[in-house]
């Protein structure tokens, strides 16, 4: 089978497991974003995807071939790391024939490459221009051309947009997005950005821990997260806890909820996202509360509600905003449809 494939990957610093048994495949031309927390072994992956670090124990797989001991440069890779390392001295031009040069590619071949991939990043003309006389946002783009002049089979990139202001970065993900479709070419990105994951991937492989917790569409991981980490991780969330009754009827707060995929257990968590919680009269829902803070956003309008002594969040938009206030009683609606029984 082509595309990458890590088989029961793990890395040990001394006693310390940084990444823990951890399999995947990525089919060829999709994009992959490696999602988690500080510390949870994204970039520790990515380097050993990469060949900078070898497994403790584990296969990779690259196009049908074993890579696990192969080394970096002969792993024909394109990388892009959150320091640029982009060449002061040279040109845009010089810094994305680079690899090109090295590898003895004759000197029209490379002029016609770079104003290719120029083009491709919207810096057509830019090839005499110094480096030093760029933008974050276009030194972004030479990075990324600069990897891709050798048409590598892989496009790893660590935090490649956090250095970037918000409005340029989003920007970047789309353009980054964009480009890997028009390519083709099998993408892995580290990033701790849970929207920066959504906006680009086709599979979002969230861990935690040194190990993966889901690896599933963007939609998939929202709609259907696999347990209260990823739950609570990717967007917010209300985490309420059921209990099943004698006659198997789960219940949330003392009221049975007619309809909850139970999974088996007899008590755990739902997940319920504040666009799906709906408020009504009192004695009318799942659950009543009282309204502890309204936060108005312009775009959305979140009520605040406390109910058996937890916060439960309510999301609407402004045409739709429940007519309440501080203070008042209200009733809680979940609906079954829309909660999600986590594993754990
Ligand atoms: P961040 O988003 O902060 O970069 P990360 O998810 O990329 O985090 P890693 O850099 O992979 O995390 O680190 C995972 C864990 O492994 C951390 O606890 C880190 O301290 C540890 N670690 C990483 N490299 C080494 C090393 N060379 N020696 C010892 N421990 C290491």
């Amino acid at each position: 089978m082509s595309g990458l494939i890590l088989s029961n990957v793990t890395k040990q610093f001394g006693t310390f497991t940084a990444v823990n048994d951890v399999s995947l495949s990525v089919p060829d031309g999709t994009f992959v974003c490696l999602l988690g927390p500080s510390g949870c072994g994204k970039t520790t992956l990515m380097r050993m995807i990469a060949g900078l670090d070898l497994p403790t124990r584990g296969s990779i797989r690259l196009g049908g071939e074993d890579i696990t001991q192969v080394a970096t440069h002969k792993r024909n890779l394109g990388m892009v790391f959150q320091s640029l390392a982009l060449f002061p001295h040279l040109t845009v031009g010089e810094n994305i024939a680079y690899a090109l040069r090295i590898r003895g590619v004759p000197k029209e071949e490379q002029t016609k490459r770079v104003d290719e991939l120029l083009a491709m990043i919207h810096l057509g003309g830019f090839a005499d221009r110094s480096v030093t006389k760029l933008s974050g946002g276009q030194r972004q783009r030479v990075a990324i051309a600069r990897a891709l002049a050798i048409s590598p089979k892989l496009f790893l990139l660590d935090e490649p947009l956090s250095a970037l202001d918000a409005k340029l970065r989003e920007a970047m993900q789309v353009e980054l997005r964009q480009l890997q479709q028009q390519l083709g070419i099998t993408t892995i990105v580290v990033t701790h950005d849970q929207r920066e994951a959504m906006t680009m991937a086709d599979t979002v492989v969230v861990m935690n821990g040194g190990e993966i917790r889901q690896a599933a569409a963007p939609v998939d991981i929202y709609r259907r997260p696999a347990d209260s980490f990823v739950a609570d991780f990717i967007g917010s969330t209300n985490l309420l806890p059921y209990t099943v009754d004698g006659s198997g009827r789960a219940t949330v707060f003392g009221t049975p909820v007619e309809g909850l995929a139970l999974a088996g257990a007899m008590a755990g968590t739902i997940s319920v996202r504040p666009e799906d919680v709906q408020i009504t009269a009192p004695g009318n829902g799942t659950i009543d509360g009282s309204v502890t803070f309204i936060r108005d956003l312009g775009g959305t309008v979140e009520t605040f509600v406390e109910a058996s002594g937890q916060q439960i969040v309510a999301v609407s938009a402004p045409r739709t905003r429940p007519e309440v206030t501080v203070g008042q009683q209200v009733g809680i609606r979940l609906d079954p449809a829309t909660s999600v029984v986590l594993a754990r």
